[in-house]
């Protein structure tokens, strides 16, 4: 019997090792300052990522979710206002919304790039009476539709609010990175981004000024001078030390992206050769019915958070069952819609009512993806998965090609 290969679904050791001594010396640099909170560490990391981005500003804050929360608090939303998001995302992006008191109104998404569909988006818009903002999400890496989500925004006068949580990085289908065109972008550094820190981090990014203040201030309890505070804000910073961890991973986050690119790369001529349907062809039949992520043409760029797959709801959770005794861990993103969350049962939404992003969570699959991924162990899940796909749904031979 060949030997087992064992391959996790993410390996953050195999990126520590060699970036080791490079961490210790900025984590060495932070002690020995002794400045833990806020402070010049964060302020250069501030610097990099605004630079990075391509935008004026750039705020750091506790995670991911506080990002969010400060945005639309920065923007004044509050108890009865309504935030349009999509209903297939993690669950901070309608949390923040509805932490504030305001009403997360779920739009479906786009089945090929499960992306917010900005024609959903507009239909939702219609029935809305206190819209306050619109909020994509670049899902997966991949950036949402942002040149038809700001026309929308510029049409019904309400800011387009990014969660980049996912998407560090990513470019939308004019070469431009997220984060960069709407009012605020806002990105998490949670250990499984692509620019995750050793523990919690986020930040908010901006080309407006006011903004940008705005939150530095709701950042730190809106104190505007010390002891003086104009707005009730939260305790939301980010640390010193994470701040100098990601100023040394963020020098290497080309090169992570690339290696997930390559990755994906890979996987897509195995399933494409298999005889799986392209994003190109999402109802393809006589294939192997497997389908492989969108791919966004150049200038846009998907940095791959996660590589997704598409097979039958029938099979999925089975073929995931199979690559666990293969030795192959995988994930679900994300099994259960937001609008069927009981914590969202008061909205009233049924099944069936946003039925892409309900398909979606019974038919994805994310593999590994990480960019320190050996070869090997990638044929492995390619072979895996495409052996199995075959054996329980044989693929047609009719098709031509
Ligand atoms: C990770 C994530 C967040 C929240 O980030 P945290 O840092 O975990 O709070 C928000 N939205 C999306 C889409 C995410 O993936």
């Amino acid at each position: 019997m060949s030997r087992q290969v064992d391959v996790p679904f993410l390996d953050l050791k195999a990126q520590y090792v060699p970036i080791k001594a490079e961490i210790a010396g900025a984590i060495d640099r932070v002690l020995q300052s002794q400045q833990f909170i806020l402070g010049e560490e964060v302020k250069a990391f501030e610097d990099e990522i605004a630079a990075y981005c391509g935008t004026r500003h750039a705020v750091g804050c506790a995670s991911g979710s506080d990002a969010i929360l400060l945005s639309l608090m920065a923007l004044g939303v509050g108890p009865g206002d309504e935030v349009i998001c999509p209903a297939y995302t993690f669950f901070a992006t309608a949390g923040s919304i509805a932490r504030l008191g305001a009403v997360p109104v779920f739009a479906d998404i786009d089945p090929v790039t499960y992306n917010v569909d900005p024609q959903e988006v507009r239909a939702v818009a219609g029935r809305c009476r206190t819209l306050k903002a619109i909020m994509p999400v670049h899902l997966y890496g991949q950036a949402a539709d942002l040149e038809a989500l700001l026309g929308i925004g510029r049409e019904l006068n309400v800011p387009i609010v990014e969660d980049a949580a996912q998407a560090i990085g990513g470019r939308d289908a004019g070469g431009v990175g997220v984060g960069s065109r709407g009012t605020l972008g806002c990105f998490s550094f949670f250990p499984t981004k692509n620019l995750g820190g050793y523990g919690d981090g986020g930040l908010v990014t901006t080309n407006d000024r006011l903004l940008a203040e705005r939150i530095a201030s709701l950042r730190v309890h809106g104190e505007t001078s010390r002891y003086h505070h104009q707005l009730v804000g939260l305790n939301s910073h980010l640390d010193a030390l994470q701040a100098a961890v990601l100023r040394v991973k963020l020098g290497h986050l080309e090169g992570w992206h690339e290696a997930r690119i390559r990755n994906a790369d890979l996987y897509d001529e195995v399933f494409r050769a298999a005889g799986a349907a392209t994003s190109a062809s999402p109802l393809a039949t006589g294939g192997l019915p497997l389908r492989t992520p969108s791919r966004p043409k150049p200038p846009a760029r998907h940095i791959y958070n996660q590589y997704v797959i598409r097979v039958g709801a029938q099979i999925r959770d089975e073929l995931r069952e199979h690559l666990g005794k293969k030795g192959v861990a995988t994930a679900i993103y994300y099994p259960l819609p937001l609008h069927r969350q009981v914590c969202f049962a008061d909205l009233g939404i049924g099944e069936g009512e946003l039925p892409h992003s309900e398909a979606a969570a019974r038919e994805t699959l994310a593999l590994p993806i990480y960019p320190e991924l050996a070869p090997e162990q990638l044929r492995h899940v390619a072979d895996t998965v495409v052996e199995f796909v075959e054996r329980h749904a044989p693929v047609s031979r009719t098709s031509s090609g």
